[in-house]
């Protein structure tokens, strides 16, 4: 038998109900376990409310689909749509187009709709045999899988979204003004859009970079944009000393498996679910996994945001042009990002650098050691006086907030 614990004909509690949590539960729940899922808010999906996120075929050369069938999992329980290719924005406004020859991603809905993913994967729990307990809280001691999602703040994504005329679109803009040590994005999936600005330094009203993309983007797309409603996060990045624990397994954002460059976690968050499902199971050791395949990807995104924290535009428009030169040499756009996240001997030996110049040592309550990485302090350059036309949007935004709209992430937030 592997792994640290067994559990054998006891129930086996989890708390969250996100998607680690829901990927372990399903896993546990096929094997014939008792499971209990402990979810705090009223629903899966409830801390996303309808934005669109992107799965990402980069940290692996499997397709992520095909490693979840393998799993058990369906991904026709949610609605997706795959791209091969996205509108990579340079920070001097150059558009150009990344491509591959599959699937580089796939956008999914994130919120309480029946096409959701977190109500995908809610489904296939339940029908697997595991309970959820929703608005339910209950102690972490008393679980075996904790799957809390983030519990800090190193950055946060804040979007609108809208309905629009223009047909599906993905385009990825590196930009250190409108996103603050980040990027911004906009998607369009069948008349529905999002644009968000995620920011990786403190700002006092993250609105104002919000509306100042949204009028870059209005600029560049003809849109035709109708405001719904605006969304927004956290990401918390924070790599603990060890991923079990006093018999209990740390998965997904709450084991600090999520991608420290881009803050793309779904992928880590589902697959440590089900590692931790298969440990529990016998069937592997989580410890061992999560070091040999999560963690130096985890890793090496750290090293890239310790980089990327140290260049302003003109190194992004060098990543940018770098980034084109690779897909004209390859014929292959995603190839760039792959290297991106392999670990090679030259970045390794950065790490130690980074944990001591990017990472701050945190004990926590539990007893573990976990190394965060703070929310950076905004820059003189992060002031700037805002274009009319972003003031506008900020008006229009704030007449619809006041007819009862409600946001999912509130100014404090940031
Ligand atoms: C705005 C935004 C955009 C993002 N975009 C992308 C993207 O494009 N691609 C991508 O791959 N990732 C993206 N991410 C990251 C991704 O959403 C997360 O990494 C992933 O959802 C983490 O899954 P999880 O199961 O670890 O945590 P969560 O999905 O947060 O699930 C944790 C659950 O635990 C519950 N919970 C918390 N505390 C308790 C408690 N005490 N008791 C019971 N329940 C509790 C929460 O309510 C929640 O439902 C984005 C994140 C944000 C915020």
């Amino acid at each position: 038998m592997f792994g640290s614990i067994t559990v054998s004909e006891e129930p086996i509690h989890v708390l969250g109900g996100g998607l680690s949590g829901l990927a372990a539960a399903t896993y546990l729940a096929k094997a014939g376990h008792e499971v209990h899922v402990h979810e705090i808010r009223s629903d899966s999906g409830a801390r996303f409310d309808g934005d669109f996120q992107g799965i990402e075929n980069w940290t692996s050369e499997r397709d992520f689909f095909d490693e979840m069938r393998e799993w058990g999992f369906d991904p026709e329980e949610f609605k997706s749509d795959a791209f091969n290719g996205v509108d990579l924005i340079h920070p001097d406004d150059v558009i150009t187009n990344v491509h591959t020859e599959g699937i580089a991603f796939r956008v999914v809905e994130r919120g309480t709709d029946e096409h959701c993913i977190d109500q995908g994967f809610k489904r296939m729990a339940v029908e697997a045999g595991a309970e959820i307990h929703y608005d339910t809280r209950r102690e972490p001691g008393d679980c075996h899988i904790i799957a809390a999602g983030p519990k800090e703040t190193s950055a946060v994504a804040y979007g609108e979204i809208f309905h629009t005329d223009h047909p599906n679109q993905v385009s990825f803009q590196l930009n250190d003004k409108l996103g603050p040590g980040a990027y911004t994005y906009l998607i369009v999936i069948d008349g529905i859009g999002l644009i968000c600005t995620c920011l990786w330094r403190q700002q006092s009203k993250s609105s104002r970079y919000l509306n100042e993309t949204i009028a870059w983007y209005e600029q560049r797309y003809v849109l035709n944009r109708r405001p719904i409603k605006r969304v927004g996060g956290k990401g918390d990045f924070a790599q603990p000393n060890k991923y079990v624990h006093e018999g209990r397994y740390y998965v997904g954002e709450a084991g600090g498996l999520q991608d420290c460059m881009w803050g793309f976690g779904m992928r880590y968050a589902i697959t440590s679910g089900v590692l931790a499902a298969k440990s529990i199971l016998g069937e592997c050791d989580y410890e061992t996994e999560v070091r040999g395949r999560l963690v130096p990807l985890v890793r090496t995104s750290a090293i890239n945001r310790f980089l990327m924290n140290r260049v302003g535009d003109r190194g992004f428009k060098m990543v940018a042009n770098h980034w084109m030169r690779d897909q004209e040499k390859k014929g292959d756009g995603l190839a760039f990002m792959r290297w991106l996240y392999k670990p090679g001997i030259v970045w390794s030996l950065l790490w130690p650098i980074v944990k001591l110049g990017m990472l701050r040592r945190k004990r926590l309550a539990d007893g573990r050691t976990v190394y965060r990485m703070p929310f950076r302090k905004s820059l003189s350059r992060d002031i700037w006086e805002p274009s009319v036309r972003a003031v506008e949007i900020g008006a229009q935004w704030d007449a619809i907030r006041r007819s009862g709209v409600k946001t999912s992430f509130g100014e404090s937030d940031a």
